[in-house]
């Protein structure tokens, strides 16, 4: 594998994120190049290059956390549908390797894609 991945140093703090979700194994933050408003990426915080290189545990797991994540959004953005992207491998579009899955909200109607900071702050107001 490549030396240190952007979504390293991101779990390790050294690069601030707009994180949404935490636990144990995976952490969830919004996409700086967002394909919607609200796009985030789902990542096991152990490094391996790409989903079919991962463990039984996380292949398990991460669709949970993507439950979990899409309720986030989904009370925050009131977005009608979602697309769940995962690229494996350079020719597939992925450029990060280390393994993460993209939630993407889609809405009912035309949205402008707003600012990753302000689509935070919804997804974060109590
Ligand atoms: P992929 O093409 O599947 O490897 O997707 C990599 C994704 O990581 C792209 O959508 C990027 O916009 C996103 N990305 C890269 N650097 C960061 C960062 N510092 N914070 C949030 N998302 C990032």
């Amino acid at each position: 594998m490549e030396k240190i991945t952007i979504y390293e140093k991101i779990i390790k703090g050294e690069v601030p994120s707009y994180k949404i979700y935490e636990d144990d194994m995976f952490i969830s933050f919004l996409d700086i190049n967002p394909k919607s408003n609200g796009h985030a990426l789902i990542i096991p915080k152990k490094r391996m290059s790409n989903i079919l290189e991962d463990s039984i545990l996380v292949r398990e797991r991460i669709l949970e956390v993507t439950k979990t994540v899409s309720k986030i959004i989904q009370k925050g953005l009131s977005n009608s549908s979602f697309k769940i992207v995962i690229n494996c491998g350079e020719e597939a579009g992925q450029e990060v390797f280390h393994t993460h899955l993209h939630l993407i909200p889609y809405y009912k109607e035309k949205q402008d894609i707003l600012s990753v900071d302000k689509i935070y702050k919804k997804l974060t107001v109590n």
